[in-house]
């Protein structure tokens, strides 16, 4: 449990960073966590109005990026309501676009779309070879004034930008033109809002939340596929806006010309306008990006540290960050600048190549017996002595940070455990790395090790 309470804090940190002061301490910060557990993450208050309010303004959706950008793991948010039993009944998901604001700066609109994230924006956006042409057709989309291609859509691999990309297109549209009323949604909530609609019998509320706007920003379309209704609702609420003329930005892991599962009337229309893909950017743009990223953090990178990281880590963006997050944990532990050195030293095996690598669970789990002389059953089994659990945290945490595998797959590599076990010895592993220098030293070995090996 504690283990777990402290994942909350970090989500937490990341959330302060990311919400405006007051609401954070109005909305976030008098939530308590009470667990987490198969994928998701149960939040306690003990008001059903402060539950609703979240609700209503999908604070959960933004817990649940948070977690995500902190873990790179997906969970469901659940808030509980405990200690008052005044049980009200929930609006369907999405109220209507924009409750008229009662001081009409940007700001107040802004805080109105809680699933905007307020650090994506076009100023926060390093442009290179690789998403130029991406980044100028968003920013035309985002003028008022202009009659652009309609639809837009972004393509690219994982990491690249595109939701930073849309949303930024959502944030520079509203302060534009304050007034406009501009929807960013990612597609997985499209298809539960939907879902929940029917349901609730609330379909016409449903389809006022998307229709009724100027701006419909549809983050990741991949999720549509073979979900037929929710395609067949998408495809109904595309026309309508396309036929008034109001805009539409998509965003899909592929183009339209690879999609499958997917009706092709509504294939056919994402071809309708402009179709432009983000590649993975160079390595002056990924240096640009480090040195960007820490400087919005409040630290320094030297230029030597920075390329450092961007020769090895060349494929996402998210990955760029979670090293400059464990250096800014280093920097701030120990008040040191960053140096080659400290870098080299602490974060060393951090610093992981993300080229394809054949490192297997198996190999994992061998290099970590042999090194601290225990047998395989020993290893993944139930022995909670010291002996076994601190190889045991290690051997998960070295399969997450060597292999590709998600946490559910390496958890069934350690006799079918939850993934959550899994998550837990990483983040237990990676604080302790912090300050343990014998415990730096062998899993610097031990990755090494492995790596060489795996070649
Ligand atoms: P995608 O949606 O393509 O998977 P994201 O937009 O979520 O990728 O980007 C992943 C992370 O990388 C985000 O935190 C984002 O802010 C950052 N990022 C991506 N591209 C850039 C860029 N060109 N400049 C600055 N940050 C970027
Ligand atoms: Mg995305």
């Amino acid at each position: 449990m504690p283990i777990a309470s402290n994942l909350w804090q970090d989500v937490l940190g990341l959330l302060k960073q990311r919400v405006d002061g007051d609401n954070y301490e109005t909305y976030l910060s008098r939530l308590q966590f009470q667990s987490l557990e198969d994928g998701v993450l149960v939040l306690e208050t003990a008001s059903e109005f402060h539950r609703s309010l979240l609700m209503r303004r999908e604070y959960d959706q933004m817990i649940a990026e948070a977690f995500a950008a902190v873990y790179d793991q997906q969970v469901d948010v659940r808030v509980e309501v405990v200690g008052e039993d005044t049980a009200s009944d929930e609006p369907v998901a999405a109220p209507a676009v924009l409750e008229q604001p009662s001081r009409t700066s940007h700001t107040s609109i802004r805080l109105q779309h809680t699933q905007l994230s307020g650090h994506l924006t076009f100023d926060n956006f390093v442009v290179g070879e690789s998403n130029r042409f991406a980044y100028a057709a968003c920013r035309a989309v985002a003028e008022p004034e202009t009659e652009a291609w309609n639809p837009l859509l972004i393509w690219g691999g994982v990491g690249l930008g595109k939701t930073h990309l849309l949303q930024a297109v959502a944030h520079e549209a509203l302060s534009r033109s304050p007034n406009a009323r501009v929807r960013f949604v990612n597609s997985e909530r499209f298809i539960n809002g939907f879902i929940q609609a029917i349901q609730r019998d609330q379909i016409d509320a449903f389809r006022a939340t998307y229709r009724d706007v100027d701006v419909l920003l549809l983050d990741d379309v991949q999720f549509l596929f073979g979900k037929e209704g929710t395609q067949k609702e998408f495809f109904h609420t595309f026309n309508e806006l396309h036929g008034t003329h109001k805009k539409i930005v998509l965003s899909s892991d592929r183009p339209p010309s690879e999609m499958s599962d997917i009706e092709e009337r509504l294939r056919s229309r994402f071809e309708w306008g402009l179709i432009v893909d983000v590649q993975a950017p160079d390595l002056e743009t990924r240096v640009a990006i480090l040195h960007q990223k820490a400087q919005h953090s409040g630290f320094s990178l030297p230029n030597d540290v920075a390329i450092f990281i961007a020769e090895r880590i060349k494929t996402n963006i998210r990955k760029l960050e979670g090293v400059l997050t464990s250096l800014k944990h280093h920097w701030k532990l120990t008040g040191q600048p960053i140096s080659m050195k400290s870098v080299q030293d602490v974060l060393g095996h951090f610093v992981v190549s993300d080229e394809p690598q054949r490192v297997t669970v198996e190999h994992v789990q061998a290099c970590v017996c042999e090194y601290f002389n225990i047998s395989l059953s020993e290893l993944v089994g139930k022995e909670r002595h010291a002996k076994f659990t601190m190889p045991r945290h290690l051997a998960m945490y070295l399969c997450r940070l060597l292999t590709d595998l998600s946490y559910p797959e390496i958890a069934q590599n350690f006799s079918g455990r939850n993934h959550t076990s899994i998550l837990h010895a990483y983040k237990k592993i990676e604080k302790q790395l912090l300050k343990d220098a014998n415990l730096q030293v062998v899993a610097n070995y031990l990755t090494k090790k492995i790596q060489d090996e795996s070649e």
